[in-house]
């Protein structure tokens, strides 16, 4: 009796339908065409690469006993898989792989060694099918149940317009990773820098960075579909997606990103159902030749709890840091955002505000922004008393750090001298020595910056402040009395904390 490839098919379709979920039949079985039955090996026909190792992973059971009802215990399994669509001239191109897996009676089929030969399947994939087999506990709301057919352009790609590349302000610090971006923002997909790995310390601005690179590729090329998303929102979704036996829907709407944009890698760090998921959607969109772009707080060599084989992903492309703003790229910044939300601050505010917050640009924004709201609140011009008030509110409370106010304070008062010496311009040898060693403690306690405790002090530059310390430093070492001096100032620092 002679069978054709349709009807073995079709009967094997049966089969696997009965056992899994009809979302999962309709993704993954029905686009499916049989192409020929040569002997007892079945040739199926897949849309991509993707979907065969899906397949392969997820489904192997199903299909081994579907195959071997139809086929009986030799009977094989072969994938074409079109590479390449084809138009009116053209065919579709296509490969084919030989599944390795024999069919095999089911009882067999459920002992995992005999499962195993093409693409090895680890365990958290395993659980990955597991879970998704699973039949749904609840029925929620499946969110990408609309995505496969629709119009791409109705997608939403969760950009913020506000985040550019004209109001990312380039400094030393962000240079080669700005570039970078505006390079990938320009040619998405086909400069080497694929992924785009931006990182760097909290409240840098990789966020900004991403959405600038998504924005000015929506703005060029609208019919690309790019996707912003957080590594943690990619994480909630995945796991609603296995909680609402969705997984191929949530897969199938991350295959249709062109432009993938996951912010805060280091959040998938030992969510190994996530990363493998994240590895798959990866590896087809960069064979597409898709774009994607990454941040992570921490270099990539230090991203404890991802897979090696997703951490090796990363280096295919280009990998930039962020580092901290300079004064002058801080003071570029806050003069930016003054003139994008038309607020006015006086020139030696804004030199104060740069100096005095060297921590992050968030930080800095938030200092401003306290103040913008300040000054209408009380209808009072910004003036640099104000400044001084918000900085105690946001930096020294968050940071929790003895302020340079309460060492000025405190050193003076032990010298028995008046503060405003300490930032005079006197020479006399007693006010020196305070000024000397205030500065020292400025240095060891607080995170300013040397220029900035220079500015607290009178307006000095850096060396004076790296003279000082090592005066002071010398002192401690050659003078007995000097050092006890400095003990008892250095208990008030470590003791009272924040001196407030
Ligand atoms: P991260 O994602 O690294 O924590 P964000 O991108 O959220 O940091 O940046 C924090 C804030 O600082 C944002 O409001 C951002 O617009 C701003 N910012 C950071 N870097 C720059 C820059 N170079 N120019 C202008 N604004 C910046
Ligand atoms: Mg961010």
């Amino acid at each position: 009796m002679l069978k054709d490839c349709r009807t073995v098919w079709a009967n094997c379709l049966r089969i696997i339908r009965s056992s899994i979920g009809e979302q999962s039949f309709r993704t993954w079985f029905e686009p499916i065409v049989p192409i020929e039955l040569q002997g007892n090996v079945l040739i199926i026909q897949v849309p991509s690469q993707f979907f065969y190792e899906w397949l392969e992973e997820h489904y192997v059971e199903e299909l081994k006993r579907g195959i071997y009802q139809e086929l009986g215990p030799e009977g094989r399994l072969e994938y074409s898989i079109v590479v390449d669509q084809g138009n009116s001239q053209n065919k579709p191109r296509t490969v084919n792989i030989p599944t390795a897996r024999k069919a095999a009676a089911p009882t067999q089929a459920a002992s995992p060694a005999g499962s195993l030969a093409v693409g090895a399947m680890t365990a958290s994939a395993r659980n990955v099918a597991a879970a998704a087999a699973a039949p749904a506990q609840q029925q929620l709301r499946n969110p990408f149940e609309a995505a496969k057919g629709i119009d791409r352009n109705y997608l939403h790609s969760q950009l913020n317009n506000t985040y550019s590349f004209e109001n990312y302000i380039e400094g030393d610090c962000n240079r080669l990773a700005r570039s970078a971006g505006l390079a990938v923002a320009n040619k998405p997909g086909t400069t080497s820098f694929n992924p785009l790995m931006i990182y760097g310390g909290v409240g840098l601005g990789k966020t900004h960075l991403v959405q600038a690179i998504g924005n000015h590729i929506k703005a060029s090329n609208s019919d690309k579909f790019v996707l912003y998303v957080s590594a943690e929102k990619f994480t909630n979704q995945f796991i609603e997606s296995l909680r609402s036996n969705a997984v191929q829907d949530f897969a199938n709407f991350y295959l249709l990103v062109d432009i993938l944009i996951l912010d805060d890698v280091q959040f998938l760090s030992g969510k190994d159902k996530t990363q493998e998921m994240f590895f798959h959607i990866f590896n087809h969109l960069h064979q597409a030749g898709r774009q994607i772009v990454m941040t992570s707080d921490r270099p990539p060599r230090d991203l404890v709890g991802l897979e090696d084989r997703l951490l090796s992903r990363f280096k295919w492309g280009l990998t930039a840091d962020l580092q901290s703003p300079d004064f002058e790229t801080r003071m570029a910044i806050i003069q930016n955002k003054m003139e994008q939300d038309g607020i006015d601050i006086p020139p030696q505010v804004v030199e104060y505000l740069a100096y005095s917050v060297d921590t992050n640009v968030r930080e800095l924004e938030g200092v401003l922004i306290s103040l913008i709201a300040q000054s209408s609140l009380n209808r009072r011009e910004i003036d640099l008393e104000m400044a001084k008030q918000a900085l105690r509110h946001i930096i020294e409370d968050v940071e929790a750090e003895v302020n340079l106010d309460f060492i000025q304070k405190t050193v003076a008062e032990f010298f028995s001298i008046s503060v405003d010496l300490l930032k005079d311009k006197t020479r006399k040898k007693e006010v020196v020595t305070a000024r000397q060693v205030a500065m020292y403690f400025a240095k060891e306690h607080t995170n300013h910056s040397l220029k900035s405790i220079g500015y607290h002090f009178g307006g000095r530059d850096h060396s004076t402040v790296i003279h000082s310390v090592q005066t002071v430093s010398d002192l401690i070492d050659s003078d007995k009395q000097f050092r006890g001096q400095i003990q008892d100032l250095r208990k008030k620092f470590t003791n009272g904390k924040t001196g407030k």
